[in-house]
This record gives structure tokens, sequence and C-alpha cells, in this order.
């Protein structure tokens, strides 16, 4: 039985575009008499509220979309992290780093042009083991990662080169999201990821995490973006209305289930609809990979 998950970070409001994956996640998983479940990946303490996470969790209730388990938080699971970090010691694949974010910088090579962003050039590698306190990273081997996406076919990326081996727990006591989602999508079994389309670039991370934990690799689907009316992302902040909002402009919960049913191929327009009533009509292979903008009306 296939068991789908929805894992936000409880950083503020679910907006149109984090509820679209919720309910396309949801009916993937329903579509195919599977079960889903609930994370709430909350792991980057500082930033995350519990109370966003529980508005979260009467949100995606209002739609109709409840975990089949009990939610699971991950800044309760570091016992699980910690056991993961041991593991891939005693494999030999972490090392601790000292790097500063000044050290790095000051190590020159060029920026990646679109995003700024430069690999670590695993300068730490040789560095003999300190034990679980260090800053740790993931010694990455060579080579690129390919994977099937269900929404974009094919993919390959080479993390070594793009990112450099990532890092995994931070001297100041926090686990590396990466490390979080990996080892609770391997705990709770989770066989199916649908995202959105701005997390497909650390995909080929994680799977290099999951073959050094000897999990098993999920099918992945990464989902368009909802922008704005005029085609621009659509932020936290301006121009990302989530529930309450869209209902003082008068707009009800099943219009809003009809419109990201639409947005994902289960219907030929826009009509008030329940979840339970998509679950029916809800395809992979209908549904658009591409960009849906918000109605003027809804921002
Ligand atoms: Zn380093």
């Amino acid at each position: 039985m296939i068991i789908g998950r929805f894992a936000p970070s409880p950083t503020g409001i679910l907006h149109l575009g984090n509820l679209r994956t919720a309910l396309a996640s949801w009916l993937s998983a329903k579509s195919k008499g599977g079960r889903w479940v609930i994370r709430m990946e909350d792991v980057d303490g500082p930033r995350c509220q519990r109370e966003f996470g529980e508005q979260q969790l009467r949100d995606l209730a209002e739609l109709g979309l409840e975990s089949d388990e009990p939610v699971i938080w991950q800044s309760d699971r570091s016992g699980a992290y910690r056991e993961a970090l041991t593991n891939l010691h005693e494999l030999n694949r972490l090392y601790p780093c000292h790097c500063t974010r000044k050290d790095l910088q000051m190590l020159a090579s060029a920026p990646h042009e679109e995003d700024g962003l430069r690999p670590y050039p695993n300068r730490c590698r040789h560095r003999p083991w300190e034990g679980l306190e260090a800053a740790l990273r993931l010694h990455l081997p060579e080579g690129g990662v390919d994977w099937l996406d269900s929404a974009l076919g094919r993919q390959s990326d080479d993390p070594a080169a793009l990112t450099g081996d990532p890092l995994l727990f931070r001297r100041d006591g926090l686990y590396a999201y990466h490390l979080a989602v990996v080892v609770d999508d391997g705990a709770q079994g989770i066989m199916e990821i649908v995202r959105g389309m701005d997390l497909r670039s650390i995909t080929a991370t994680q799977i290099r995490l999951q073959e050094a934990l000897s999990l098993p690799r999920p099918a992945y689907h990464h989902l368009g973006l909802v922008t704005a009316p005029d085609g621009s992302r659509l932020g936290k902040r301006a121009g990302a209305p989530g529930l309450e909002a869209l209902h003082q402009r008068g707009i009800g919960t099943e219009e809003i289930i009809g419109w990201l049913g639409w947005s994902l191929g289960c219907m030929e327009k826009p009509e008030p609809s329940t979840a339970e009533n998509l679950v029916t009509r809800f395809r992979w292979d209908h549904s658009p990979a591409d960009f849906f903008r918000i109605p003027n009306t809804w921002a």
C-alpha cells in the first residue's frame, strides 16, 4: 500500500501553493487506495512555531485532509537523527567541519551565476573524527544521480559538483533539513514524495543520503508552482493568500478545493467540490506540471 506525505514547515500560514501540494499528495495516495500522513518539519528551531503548525493542521482539516497516523513533529525526533549520524560515522561517511561562513567566502571560486551558490570545496574531508558534537558533513561519492520524476521525466543532477558535501549537523546542535527528511521518510515508510518544483534541486542530495543509510528510494513528483496573478513567485508575504484571507474575500472552502482540483487536472473548469469528490478523477497523467496563476480576485 502506498504511503504519501505532506511535510510543511510551521513558519507561517499555508498559502494556496502549499495547499495545492497538500491536496495533490493526498489525492495521489488516496487515488491508489493508500495512506497519507502529515509531518511537521520544525527541525529549524528558531524559525518554527508550534502555533503555526497547529493552524496549518486546522487549515488542512478544513479541506478534508487529515493525517492517517499521528502527526510527527521533527523537533521530537532528535534521537532518531542522532542514531542516523552514528550509523553514518560507522560507515565512515562523516567528517567534522570547522569552516565558518567567512572562510568559505574567502575561498573565492566564482559563484554560479543564477543563484549565487557555490559548492562547499570539501576542504575538511581529511580532518580526524572528533565525536558527534562538531559540525558534520556527509562525504559524497563522485558522479551524478539519476531518478525518474513522474512529472518531469528522467532527471539527473550531480550534487558533488553542485553543492559539495552537505552539512548534516551544526555545531549549535541543529540537525540539517536533509538528514531529518530522509530519516523520517525512511522511518515512516514513505513511498511517494509530492512537493513543489522549488525543492527539485535538493532531490539528488537526499537520494545520496538514502543510499548511504540503505533506505529505499521513494517515487518523486515535483509540482509546478502557483504564482501571483502577474506570474511572479508567490511569496510568504504579499499576494500569497491563505484560507482565512480567501474567506474574507468571500471565497468558500469548496470553491478553493475546486480551483485546486481543477489546477491539478481533475476537472475541466473550476467548480466547488470536496476533496473526497476529486479522488476518482485524479490522475498524474492529467495533471499539468507547469505554473498556475491564482485568479485576480483572489490575490
Ligand atoms: Zn570545512
